[in-house]
């Protein structure tokens, strides 16, 4: 029988990740609505990255028989005045997504979830690189992005990045 509690929380987060992918697509189009697609392209790629995400969470309940309840997503809610407040927000959701991934890991190490442990694994350290990426765009923000030469390098820069496929892969 599967913990309640642990399947309760893995639910939940099939939400918050298509929620996560939700509110990237809002700061994409933040960004269409700037001229800046380099960072449109940026956030393009975190809300395919979150849809993955919800993705794996669901065909791991689904692979373990445990019951899936689709619930509304909520509307994305943040108002960016400007570019700044969209990356701030950016990282602070990630801290959200990693204090949640975490509580599951929570109840999953009490209820001696071993499988769901080592599912969770991998989230734990994509959270970490979510929370840097976040954190590094922040910065480079703060060092060029007063400057509209700079800022343009950094839109460049950013429209380089491709989308690939999560390393996760379930059976
Ligand atoms: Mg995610």
């Amino acid at each position: 029988m599967f913990n309640k509690k642990v399947a309760a929380l893995l639910n939940e987060q099939i939400n918050k990740e298509f929620y996560s992918a939700y509110l990237y697509l809002d700061m994409n189009n933040y960004f269409q609505d700037r001229g800046l697609d380099g960072f449109a392209n940026w956030y393009m790629i975190q809300a395919q990255e979150e849809r993955d995400h919800a993705m794996l969470f669901y065909q791991y309940m689904q692979n373990n028989d445990i019951k899936v309840t689709l619930e509304a997503i909520a509307k994305p809610d943040k108002t960016f005045k400007k570019d700044m407040d969209v990356l701030k927000a950016g990282l602070e959701h990630e801290q959200f997504v990693t204090a949640s991934i975490n509580a599951i890991y929570e109840e999953a190490y009490k209820a001696k979830d071993f499988r769901t442990m080592q599912f969770l694994d991998w989230f734990i350290k994509e959270q970490g690189e979510e929370e840097t990426n976040a954190r590094d765009l922040i910065t480079k923000m703060e060092l060029f992005g007063n400057d509209p030469k700079s800022l343009y390098m950094l839109n460049q820069e950013l429209k380089a990045r491709v989308y690939s496929a999560p390393s996760l892969v379930l059976d």
